[in-house]
């Protein structure tokens, strides 16, 4: 596995593979590994030739300085799992090689980035969206895979991709969930032993609300999403940011299921926000 810190290694890696005839395909990350990350590892792995994943805590898509610095990190742990993995090169760029320039340049993908995570965190998704094109102009990846626990990035990032006629398919993965259903998150490690049980009451509304729609036909999303909150407001010390049923194309809030729908929430507790959702289709 060929580890690299600078754009032009990068892209001197990328262009021997792609001279040999090999499809590039792209994991970015911000490291602190866990299994779904290693997933999208295995989905590039099966379909592309070279794979590469970047590993990069992006400054520039934290609200809080304080969320930035205690955001975790293990390089060492990260490489070894993505060398487990078979990936051909990580790219781990430090701060200055990814904003060199002291001229700011962003993407703004408007409305959809000012609602839900957006709405929470201000700003979060221009940086997002603008890191995440820069790794697209740095590896110039025939595919690029990400996953559906953040719904709405991938949302996103499939807009700016087709507005901006980028020239790299996006791909979503399921979300890798751990034995109890609580979705695999780098985050996870701030929550406390004791507070298992509140952090996972996000994931119980959302399987209600499935459950709800799917074996007693309700589709009002009123209904739904009152009988999800009840399961979230149950317990005081855990804050329910917001739990909606939207399109799962353009996020728009829908009164009813009909077709491909999607729930998603976010909860804080106390040391962390978890984030969660579930494709439904009737
Ligand atoms: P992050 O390191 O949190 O920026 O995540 C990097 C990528 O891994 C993003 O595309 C995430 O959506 C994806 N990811 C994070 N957690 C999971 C999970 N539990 N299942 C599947 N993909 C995930």
């Amino acid at each position: 596995m060929k580890i690299v810190s600078t754009i032009s290694e990068a892209r001197e890696a990328v262009k021997s593979a792609r001279s040999a005839g090999k499809t590039i395909g792209l994991v970015p990350t911000m490291g602190s590994l866990h299994e779904g990350h290693l997933s999208l590892v295995r989905a590039s792995k099966s379909a592309c030739g070279f794979t590469a994943a970047s590993i990069f805590v992006n400054p520039t898509q934290f609200n809080s300085s304080e969320d930035y610095n205690t955001y975790p990190r293990d390089a060492g742990r990260d490489l070894e799992l993505l060398d487990k993995e078979g990936v051909d090169m990580v790219f781990a760029p430090p701060f200055e090689e990814m904003y060199r320039e002291k001229t700011s340049a962003y993407i703004d993908i408007g409305k959809l980035s000012e609602i839900f995570e957006g709405k929470l965190r201000p700003g979060h998704f221009r940086g997002v969206c603008t890191v995440v094109c820069k790794l697209f102009n740095i590896i110039t990846p025939d595919r690029a895979y990400f996953g559906w626990k953040d719904a709405q990035q991938l949302i996103i990032i499939k807009k700016m991709v087709k507005a901006l006629n980028m020239p790299v398919e996006v791909i979503g993965c399921p979300t890798v969930r751990e034995s109890d259903g609580l979705a695999a998150s780098s985050r996870n490690i701030f929550i406390a032993a004791g507070e298992r049980e509140r952090a996972l009451c996000l994931y119980k509304s959302l399987k209600k609300i499935e459950e709800l729609l799917l074996k007693q036909n309700i589709r009002d999303t009123a209904i739904l999403l009152e009988e999800g909150r009840k399961i979230i407001t149950k317990y005081p010390d855990v804050e329910l940011q917001y739990l909606e049923i939207t399109d799962a194309e353009n996020l728009e809030c829908i009164e009813e299921v009909k077709g491909r729908a999607l729930v998603l929430g976010a909860i804080k507790l106390s040391r962390v926000r978890l984030i969660d959702n579930l494709t439904l289709s009737f």
